[in-house]
């Protein structure tokens, strides 16, 4: 292993979590797909907010309401920052991935969807990019589209093409599939969709923590992502759009912090990005967040790449040497994400029996269920690594997926 990856590979004792054993065995981390382990930096930013920035934001005059305005809007800044994205007004606070959706399935949804129009998913779709979209539809009085996937697993951008027309409103794609891995050319996604004028919604829960982002290279109209995934806390996320669309967008949500004038006959909004934040963020959450944006360039995001895509490697023959596990990953680019079922085992089987050896991996549908239904498999087991996972931790996976089958079929 080169001294670069010996390097990032050390930054596992930045994470307290990788300490713990768990059934009396050294935890082996391989769920971060669903949450990411947090650095103490993180921890340490987490507490402080709530030790040291103890006042609401936007609204007292006092030195800590003060300091923590001061420090969540620098978050944003740094959002702006890691997306790309032109302007710092563009971020927008919510919390997570899912909350971003629905924000513009609703607003969007009231100003610009009606009887006869369409919206596409994508087959690859976590629920979190697809049930929103769908109960729009429904309550709209327009379709719902699936666009489908090539033999190879990646989306099929032929078929996409076909599927756009003048009625087509909004494409919801994602940049890569949380169950196997696959990174989306969402460019070409954004471009298709432009040739038509629909509107663009790029799910990036699963790219953001292994691939470096430019909102702009990519010409989508929103993005979003969860901090949770990123190694940041819990109940912040974040949703970009192009300012141009977010001026004339309504607001999902009313109440304090999102206004300007409230009188008994009318309520004067805020502008982008208030007038989507209604009421008290989550401050030391957004805070510890930047931390985490911080530690991320402190690594390095194409280093993490890097670190990424040979551990992949590492991992994807190894995996396919188990006797009796297939693998459900696409051809082409694929973040660390890994799913496969065992022949004869049960997913959930196989995942509290790796459990048992200390082994976190998730196991079942992921949250998406049109996928599984596209690929006719029942749920799977998935292990998504991170940049400081190392070859003996997927050495050890392999071991105990031999022993557990060997009991278990
Ligand atoms: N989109 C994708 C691709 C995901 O993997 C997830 C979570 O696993 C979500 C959306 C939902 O994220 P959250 O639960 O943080 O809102």
């Amino acid at each position: 292993m080169p001294q670069g990856q010996q390097r990032l590979q050390a930054r596992r004792a930045d994470f307290p979590a990788l300490r713990q054993t768990v059934h009396g065995r050294p935890l082996i981390y391989l769920d971060h797909a669903s949450t990411s382990q947090k650095p103490q930096v993180v921890l340490d930013r987490l507490l402080s907010a709530y030790v040291e920035r103890c006042g609401n934001v936007h609204r007292a005059v006092h030195w800590l309401s003060q300091a923590a305005t001061h420090d969540v809007e620098a978050v944003r800044d740094k959002v702006r920052g890691l997306l790309g994205a032109p302007s710092r007004d563009e971020v927008i606070f919510t919390r997570g991935t899912t909350e971003s959706v629905n924000l513009v399935a609703h607003s969007l949804g009231e100003q610009r969807i009606g009887p006869g129009d369409e919206v596409i998913v994508t087959t690859l779709e976590h629920h979190s990019n697809f049930v929103p979209w769908q109960v729009l539809c429904q309550t709209r009085g327009a379709r719902l589209i699936v666009a489908p996937l090539l033999p190879t697993g990646q989306l099929d951008l032929d078929a996409l093409g076909r599927l756009l027309s003048p009625r087509t409103k909004l494409v919801a794609c994602t940049h890569a599939s949380n169950v196997t891995g696959t990174v989306v050319d969402v460019r070409a996604v954004c471009r298709l969709a432009q040739q038509v004028g629909a509107l663009t919604l790029i799910d990036g829960a699963q790219a953001v923590p292994h691939l470096p982002v430019d909102v702009q290279a990519l010409g989508c109209d929103f993005y979003c992502f969860s901090g949770h995934k990123l190694l940041g806390p819990w109940g912040v996320g974040v949703l970009w759009g192009r300012s141009e669309l977010l001026a004339t967008m309504p607001p999902c949500q009313t109440g304090g912090g999102m206004v300007s004038t409230v009188r008994a006959e009318m309520t004067e909004f805020q502008p982008p990005p208030q007038r989507f934040e209604a009421g008290t963020p989550a401050v030391a959450e957004i805070i510890a967040l930047g931390a985490a944006i911080d530690y991320l360039h402190e690594v390095g995001i194409e280093a993490i790449a890097q670190q990424e895509a040979w551990l992949l490697a590492e991992t994807l023959p190894r995996l396919r040497a188990v006797d009796g596990l297939r693998l459900l990953v696409a051809e082409g680019p694929q973040v660390p994400v890994i799913s496969f079922v065992m022949d004869g085992v049960h997913p959930h089987d196989l995942g509290t029996a790796l459990d048992l050896e200390g082994i976190a991996v998730r196991a079942g549908l992921h949250c998406a269920e049109p996928l599984f239904s596209a690929l006719g498999v029942h749920g799977s087991v998935r292990a998504s690594l991170s940049f400081y996972n190392t070859i003996e931790e997927v050495d050890a996976l392999c071991a105990a997926i031999r022993q557990v089958s060997k009991l278990l079929r």
